[in-house]
């Protein structure tokens, strides 16, 4: 979607570093971070959110993308986090997972 920054980075309109990517996904690091490490996992695939998202397979290759990353990254103890839409804070609307560790601000 061209209106969409995460689809905008995914084109790498703004240079942003990958710390991870796979077939499905990418993952860099949240520009305002919440936690000592914070993570986000964006399939490259647009979809608003995980209501409007109905591809089993795709969502099973982002937890798995979640496991791989972190284990490349050495992060063994963190928390995941998905908003789904607005009143629960979603604040982009192209389905990403957060990946939070060591101190936690939320
Ligand atoms: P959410 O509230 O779940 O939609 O999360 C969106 C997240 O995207 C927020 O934590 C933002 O800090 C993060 N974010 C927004 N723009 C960028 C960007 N250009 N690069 C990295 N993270 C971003
Ligand atoms: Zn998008």
């Amino acid at each position: 979607m061209s209106d969409c920054i995460f689809c905008k980075i995914i084109n790498g309109e703004f240079n942003t570093e990958f710390v991870y990517e796979d077939e499905y996904s990418v993952v860099f690091n949240d520009i305002n971070p919440k936690a000592d490490t914070h993570l986000l996992v964006v399939p490259k695939q647009h979809t608003a959110s995980l209501n409007e998202c109905n591809d089993e397979q795709l969502l099973g290759k982002l937890m798995m993308t979640v496991k791989t990353a972190t284990k490349k990254l050495g992060i063994n103890s963190y928390r995941t986090v998905i908003n789904t839409g607005k009143e629960a804070g979603q604040e982009v609307f192209h389905l990403h997972i957060h990946i939070l560790s060591g101190e936690i601000k939320l």
